[in-house]
């Protein structure tokens, strides 16, 4: 069997990894992660993705114990804007469609539409929530909308794959305070952390790793070696040559520029999500914390230099971004061709990316530590388990680039050299098919990427809608019915929605209670 483990690299990815590989087998398998003291992290990744939640449930952590020590808030939606045109917005929320006489309220939007509201108000109460900046919870801690929640209120430990609902929130932190916090978790249940610089990794004669070499602490040896070395992939490329294939051919955006930017959020309260808005060269991120925002460019080197982002960045933010320091990132954006090879597992960055829309790097990562536990080899290192976890993995990725090639796809915006070029760039395999169907009618799960990637349909149907690119007609079969219920549905949703903005506390009251300990 497996007797121990070794990880490389203490960011997001390690120390996920480690506290969940101690969550499951606890002391049966030790665990060693070394992390480098002058290799900065990546120092991003701070908004997330609904099935986030399994992970803390998992450790047995409670949001009151984790959110205040990580600058923690509620994240109900991304908001897109100006993705259609200036001054356009609209929110692409963690609500699944309804459904009227056996069709998503989506199809029936574009049936009945008046024109009065947006597709994404009239068919979701959540964009109401964050227009009116609510918190998802009351202040007892229920949940806005019980039945949404299938853990109950302790943490359970469930997966990605046990979620059979449509979870309504995900959460922003500040990354670094959470790496320090599954640090610090980690380490007092018993993951041993080595403070050192791996200067060698050594191979044996079959070129698996026999050990990794030290600065100070001489070599470590383990049965299993997961790399978490970030964007630099030490172990699986640079060691073992694993080829990386790149993404950048659909998706160009290859770097990014970050700030932290402080923020008074008694006075100006506090924004349940996430802003994607869109630029001539790429777009900006928004991510309000409790006590500050974190936001960055990303764009294409091939349309804008790193100081007109960075200025086009500080501009954004305004006079309050004057003394943030600003992170400069390349983007390795693409997967490596295996995730596992030998016995090194590369999780995280070093595995793979697509770039940060839609918040998809820490999702990434919890899919591969749950793979890995499902897939975890066997005495003889059965190559089916190696196999079986690359596929999915390569599966999940490949999904996620096809949802974020869609954004760029189905904007409408031709505006510069930047989103004049997305209107000729290739497409996945397999991806224009799909979007010929979607200009006959709108997906759904039958006609989205049929792997696992997190996105369900109607995310699909979202972005579509939102985007300005529905199908040509509304369905022809709704034409052939009375509609009644979808009219019912539309007008429940309507009241529904203010009631909760009036009923639910602001998000900043919520979680100032819950980051004073009350
Ligand atoms: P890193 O943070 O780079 O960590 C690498 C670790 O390896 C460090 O501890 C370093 O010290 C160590 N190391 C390297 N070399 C050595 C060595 N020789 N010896 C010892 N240690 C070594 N994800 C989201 O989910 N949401 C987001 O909003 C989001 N935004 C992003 C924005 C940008 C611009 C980028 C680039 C990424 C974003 N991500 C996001 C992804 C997210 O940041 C990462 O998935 C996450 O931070 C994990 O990074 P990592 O741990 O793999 O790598």
């Amino acid at each position: 069997m497996v007797n121990s483990v070794v990880i490389v690299g203490g960011g997001t990815a390690g120390w996920m990894t480690a506290t969940y590989l101690q969550a499951t087998f606890g002391d049966r398998l030790p665990v060693t992660l070394v992390e480098s003291a002058d290799v900065p992290t990546v120092g991003v990744g701070e908004a997330t993705f609904s099935t986030v939640r399994h992970f803390f449930d998992y450790l047995g952590l409670a949001e009151h114990e984790w959110m205040p020590a990580c600058n923690g808030s509620y994240k109900l939606a991304i908001r897109f804007e100006n993705w259609r045109g200036q001054g356009e917005h609209f929110y692409h929320p963690f609500e699944r469609l309804r459904v009227a006489d056996g069709f998503s309220l989506a199809d029936w939007w574009l049936k009945l539409d008046d024109g009065e509201r947006r597709f994404d108000e009239a068919c979701y109460v959540l964009p109401a929530l964050c227009e009116a900046k609510r918190s998802p919870k009351q202040f007892d801690g229920e949940l806005f909308e019980r039945s949404l929640h299938d853990g109950g209120d302790r943490p359970r430990r469930t997966t990605m794959f046990q979620q059979d609902t449509q979870f309504p929130y995900a959460y922003h932190f500040d990354a670094a305070r959470l790496a320090g916090f599954l640090a610090d978790f980690g380490t007092r249940r018993g993951v041993r952390r080595v403070l050192d610089d791996v200067v060698e990794v050594r191979q044996d004669e079959r070129g698996w790793i026999s050990g990794i070499v030290t600065r100070e602490h001489g070599e470590i040896e383990a049965d299993l070696f997961i790399d978490c070395t970030g964007f630099r992939g030490l172990l699986i490329n640079k060691t073992l040559g694993e080829p990386f294939e790149s993404f950048q051919d659909v998706l160009p955006n290859d770097r990014a520029v970050a700030l932290r930017v402080p923020v008074d959020v008694e006075r100006e309260g506090m924004a349940p999500y996430t802003t994607a808005s869109a630029r001539d060269c790429g777009w900006i991120w928004t991510i309000p914390l409790f006590g500050r925002i974190g936001t960055g460019y990303v764009y294409s080197s091939q349309f804008c230099s790193p100081e007109e982002a960075e200025a086009e960045l500080r501009a954004f933010v305004g006079p309050r971004a004057k003394d943030a320091e600003a992170n400069h990132i390349r983007m390795r954006i693409g997967r490596n061709r295996r995730s596992w090879v030998n016995n090194c597992v590369a999780i995280g960055l070093s595995s793979g990316f697509v770039e940060p829309l839609e918040s998809t790097g820490i999702f990434f990562i919890q899919h591969g530590i749950e793979q890995l536990v499902r897939h975890f080899p066997d005495a003889d290192w059965d190559a089916n388990l190696a196999r079986g976890y690359n596929e999915s993995v390569a599966r999940c990725l490949e999904g996620v680039r096809e949802f974020l090639v869609l954004h760029y796809k189905a904007s409408t915006r031709n505006d510069t050299p930047y989103w004049k070029a997305t209107e000729d760039r290739r497409l996945p395999d397999g991806m224009a098919e799909r979007l010929r169907l979607w200009e006959a009618r709108l997906p759904d799960a039958s006609s989205v990427y049929p792997y696992y990637h997190g996105f369900e349909s109607y995310s699909y149907d979202v972005m579509l809608l939102g985007l300005g690119r529905p199908p040509a007609r509304p369905h022809a079969a709704l034409g052939l019915l009375e509609g009644g219920e979808a009219r019912r549905q539309f007008a429940e949703l309507r009241e529904h929605a203010a009631r909760l903005v009036e009923e639910l506390p602001s998000q900043y009251e919520y979680l100032a209670r819950l980051h004073a300990g009350r």
